[in-house]
């Protein structure tokens, strides 16, 4: 095939699709992205905004099946299922615990850096590139925690964190305090992160992205993908609400709605949408200067350009079972805790589905099937800082370029 001037279809229009589709059409593509909402209304809409080139610990690793059932017990916990869609789960669990054996983790450790590394230099690269390189920010990012218990709980993944060369600052309770004043006075111990950063608005990430590519030319349409219509030598047509639409390259950018499309092209996989949720105080009264990240509860707070935003939580449940906001409330009892004083008047609430694969990688491949199709999803909890290198990626494996990234980790059959 001639690797340029394709005819391009990406099929989502979240952070992953849309950095996808600005590579593509800077190689010289006729780009479409579809999307059944307005770009950026999906998953990452609502993220943390985190940019973390120290992120390198999986999220599967030996010690998490001792956490779970303590994570699983308290209300107030990071984690939770809902028990009627538990069984459909299962296998998905067996996967992920499998994932965490010491060596398996190592491996996905060294991965995940590689991935992550040039995360912030590339945000600043490409949005500079773009006129919008304010909506990043080099800040730094800061873990506090309540103990020195439960700092002691996660040393060994600060001592994985040091083997794969991250810079870090252990901090005391004066240093923490110093460095973010709001806090409350029972956070004893923190991590700096220097290398770290963040963008101001993770929907302006994507709406500058989704400007300057039609601003060159590039097309989004609005449709709800129903079907695709695939022939021996690939997918040929998409069948979408509002008619239909011929392929000729395509990049299945879908987030956690990948699934069915990747099972349809003959390349079944283990995606669930991970939930998460976040709440945004319009007015917070609390000054935070970086990100702090709480270090066992595994939430955010992250002051962005509407305000101060605290996410995350992982919530378990079928694709389309119904949203229950009791998980956001979770995360303002957390925040007026960890911020006294904190003013939570009109804040808002959010639940975006994260694409999450058993091993915590994503899919960044080409078809084993049909040399036509990409695929780019499954980026979990890292999908804003690993949308620059996938679509650079992704470009590169249409035109046919030897990615400077080993794509072998990300092939979508290894499963
Ligand atoms: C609470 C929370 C905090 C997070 N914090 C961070 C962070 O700090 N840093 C970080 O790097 N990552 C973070 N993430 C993860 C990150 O947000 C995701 O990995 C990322 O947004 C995934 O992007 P995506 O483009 O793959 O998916 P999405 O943004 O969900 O985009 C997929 C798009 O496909 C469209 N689509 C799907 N099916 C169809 C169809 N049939 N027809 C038409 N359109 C369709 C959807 O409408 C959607 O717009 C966080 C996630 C959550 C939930």
């Amino acid at each position: 095939m001639n690797p340029s001037n394709r005819k391009v279809t990406v099929i989502g229009a979240g952070v992953i699709g849309m950095a996808t589709a600005v590579h593509l059409q800077r190689d010289g593509h006729d780009v479409t992205v579809i999307d059944r909402d307005a770009p950026g209304q999906g998953c990452s809409f609502g993220n943390a905004g985190i940019l973390a080139p120290s992120y390198c610990v999986p999220m599967s690793s030996p010690g998490t099946a001792w956490h779970v059932p303590g994570w699983l017990l308290d209300p107030l916990g990071p984690l939770s299922i809902r028990w009627r869609d538990f069984p459909s789960l299962i296998p998905w669990f067996l996967r992920f615990l499998r994932a965490g054996t010491a060596s398996r983790a190592e491996a996905s450790s060294k991965i995940l850096r590689d991935l992550h590394i040039n995360c912030l230099t590339d945000f600043q690269d490409l949005f500079a590139s773009i006129g919008a390189a304010d909506l990043i920010k080099p800040s730094g990012c800061l873990y506090a925690y309540e103990s020195q218990k439960s700092l002691a709980a996660h040393a060994a993944d600060w001592d994985l964190s040091k083997r794969r060369g991250v810079r870090l600052e252990m901090l005391d309770g004066n240093a923490l305090h110093e460095m973010e004043p709001g806090l409350a006075p029972s956070y004893v111990a923190g991590v700096f992160l220097p290398d770290d950063g963040q963008v101001t608005s993770p929907l302006a990430i994507v709406e500058a992205l989704a400007d300057h590519f039609c601003n060159n030319g590039g097309t989004i349409l609005r449709a709800n993908i129903q079907d695709m219509d695939v022939g021996t030598d690939g997918p040929r047509c998409l069948n979408t609400d509002t008619g239909s639409h011929d392929l000729d390259i395509v990049v299945i950018a879908a987030g956690a709605f990948s699934g069915s499309f990747a099972k349809r092209l003959g390349s079944p996989v283990p995606l669930v949408g991970e939930r998460g949720y976040h709440i945004t105080l319009p007015e917070p009264g609390v000054t935070v200067r970086t990100p702090v990240m709480h270090g066992e509860g595994k939430y955010v707070l992250t002051p962005m350009e509407m305000g101060l935003r605290i996410a995350g939580t992982a919530e378990f449940a079928a694709l389309d079972a119904p949203t229950k906001y009791d998980r956001a409330r979770v995360l303002l009892k957390h925040v007026r805790r960890m911020l006294p004083g904190v003013n939570t008047d009109g804040y808002s609430e959010w639940m975006g589905h994260r694409p999450t694969l058993p091993d915590g990688l994503p899919v960044i491949a080409q078809s084993p099937n049909f040399p036509t199709t990409f695929f780019a999803f499954g980026h979990s909890h890292a999908g804003l800082m690993g949308s620059v290198i996938t679509g650079r990626t992704i470009a590169d494996l249409v035109a046919m370029r030897t990615p400077a990234l080993d794509v072998a980790p990300f092939r979508v059959n290894r499963f």
